[in-house]
């Protein structure tokens, strides 16, 4: 099978050998993925101009009822997904809920969001300024879509909700998108974006994808475009410097890699609500998706007067993860997605054993050699404050390491280690300690997740994007903002202050929506 791209409203092959995927649980190939000889610059064109005039004619009610439809088109056909995700990534029934219900929930959201924007198609900040003495000339920001077009770089680990998060965003800024998901799990990108386009939902342009190679995608891009990239910083840096040395600059937003940490609080007591579901949550940092998410939990940070109950209660539930098929229901861990990204978790958890001790493993059934699974691996770090490695790998799977601290303040500090993250949770009782880690380790996290025993098991997941809140994180974790509800729209769209005089601006505010970004 041959994937193909969608670029100026059709489905088109490229001419080269291409790149293979596998089938994660057996490694045997299933398709392949190429857009060789494609004419890339001229579907990033016809996006600009029809997508992006299609769009840029709609209200933002009418863009949201457009989500509300690719959602419905993605609902129809979604029994069909999870045996894609299951071939391709490796995905429980319960991993491929979280890519492919999660991105289907997000289009529903910003759907809604339009909604609430109504029959407008530009965004006017609360409040004027009066520049001059005389009440005659003031200034008010405006936001207006930019006209060009987002290109969408995706990770392997999210084929759908990476995608459908981007797409969300741009379709109800007015901004059309062209998707490149990773080639290594493309199958179920490609799958929906053929079920969208066949559904007829979409305007010409609005949304292409291609599948196969990235590269000479960001050279092609004007001042009005931007790329919106998830992935590892290794990659970022490659497309930081090519940004750097474009004169039109586009916009560039960075969601990579992070070594993100949960802290059990130091009132915590073993008995206690919130030190049980401290320890529900770490074991789904070794057990969802095989630990292949961005936000997952890396860093498991303990008081060191507990930390033997808690590491010995947590290894006990590694110990007995079950992992094997994911089309057996009573799996719990499936594989990585490929050989490579098995090899690359393996090769960082032998580089951690410097600075660690594994204190539990699950078992393994027998697999096939060319499989991608590795055994959940739970890991000790006796020196944390000396440990340099276990707060800058990132193993991109089912591993996480256990760090004993004294105070709280030592824990504040240990997070920090990290240099910036997606997401950090805190398990506490203790309003004070609550306080400070949210004045500390703000600035260091795009998301704090605090769990006492009132909020028990009704919060989201450590992991959970929720595409309400802020998703990205400073420094390491890219610097990016994506999500967030409206303020996603921002990255789409310019703002522009409007100095004028009062019927002047009363007349630009109409089709606008007061609306604080
Ligand atoms: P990756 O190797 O950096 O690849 C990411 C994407 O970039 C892929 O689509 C890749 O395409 C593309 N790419 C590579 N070189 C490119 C170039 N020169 N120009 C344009 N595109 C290029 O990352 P990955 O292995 O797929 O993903 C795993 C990493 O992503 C992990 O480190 C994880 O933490 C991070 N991640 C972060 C988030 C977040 O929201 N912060 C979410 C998910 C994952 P090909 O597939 O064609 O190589």
């Amino acid at each position: 099978m041959r994937l193909q791209s969608y670029l100026a409203g059709r489905w088109q092959s490229g001419t080269g050998a291409g790149r293979p995927l596998v089938n994660a649980t057996t490694g045997v190939e299933i398709a392949r993925a190429d857009v060789t000889g494609l004419d890339i610059r001229g579907a990033l064109d016809h996006a600009r101009e029809k997508g992006g005039a299609a769009l840029r004619a709609m209200t933002f009610a009418q863009r949201g009822a457009l989500l509300k439809a690719v959602a419905d088109a993605l609902q129809a056909r979604r029994d069909e997904y999870g045996a894609i995700a299951r071939e391709n990534s490796g995905n429980t029934a319960a991993d491929a809920s979280v890519d492919i219900d999660g991105g289907i929930f997000t289009l529903k959201t910003y759907a809604r969001l339009g909604q609430l924007l109504g029959d407008t198609t530009r965004i006017l900040e609360p409040g004027q300024e009066q520049l001059a003495r005389d009440p005659v000339f003031f200034a008010r920001h405006v936001w207006a879509t930019r006209p060009g077009v987002s290109v969408q770089i995706n990770a392997f680990n999210f084929p759908s909700w990476g995608m459908w998060e981007k797409v969300a965003q741009a379709t109800l800024a007015g901004v059309p998108s062209l998707a490149k998901p990773a080639v290594a799990t493309a199958l179920l990108s490609e799958a929906m974006v053929r079920d969208v386009v066949a559904a007829r939902v979409v305007p010409d342009g609005v949304l292409s994808l291609v599948c196969g190679s990235g590269e000479g995608l960001v050279e092609a891009l004007g001042p009005m475009d931007s790329v919106a990239f998830t992935g590892s910083s290794a990659t970022a840096m490659v497309l930081r410097i090519q940004v750097a040395g474009m004169a039109a600059a586009p916009r560039l937003t960075v969601e990579a890699d992070s070594v993100n940490a949960t802290i059990l609080g130091p009132d915590v007591k073993p008995g206690q609500a919130v030190f049980d579901l401290a320890l529900r949550e770490a074991v789904k940092a070794l057990s969802v998706k095989a630990g292949q998410l961005c936000t997952n939990i890396r860093r498991i940070l303990v008081p060191a007067e507990i930390e033997q109950e808690f590491t010995g209660a947590l290894a006990a539930m590694v110990s007995a993860l079950r992992v094997g098929d994911p089309a057996d229901e009573s799996t719990r861990v499936g594989p990585l997605i490929n050989v490579a990204q098995r090899e690359e978790a393996l090769r960082n958890i032998d580089r951690l054993s410097a600075e660690t001790k594994v204190v539990a493993q699950a078992v393994l059934p027998d697999v096939a050699e060319s499989s991608g699974f590795v055994a959940p691996t739970l890991l000790r770090c006796a020196e944390p404050a000396s440990g340099s490695a276990v707060h800058e790998l990132e193993v991109f799977g089912p591993c996480a390491t256990v760090l004993a601290y004294r105070d709280l303040t030592e824990a504040i500090v240990l997070a920090t280690k990290a240099e910036g993250s997606l997401a950090l949770s805190l398990f506490s009782e203790d309003a004070g300690v609550q306080a400070r880690a949210v004045a500390e380790l703000g600035p260091w996290h795009g998301r704090l997740m605090l769990v006492d025993g009132e909020v028990g098991k009704a919060h989201t997941g450590h992991a959970i994007v929720m595409p309400q809140c802020v998703h990205g994180g400073p420094g390491r974790a890219g610097g990016g903002e994506e999500l967030g509800g409206l303020r996603g729209l921002r990255f789409h769209m310019q703002r522009s202050a409007v100095q004028g005089g009062p019927r002047m601006l009363a007349t630009i505010a109409e089709h606008a929506a007061e609306q604080a970004l």
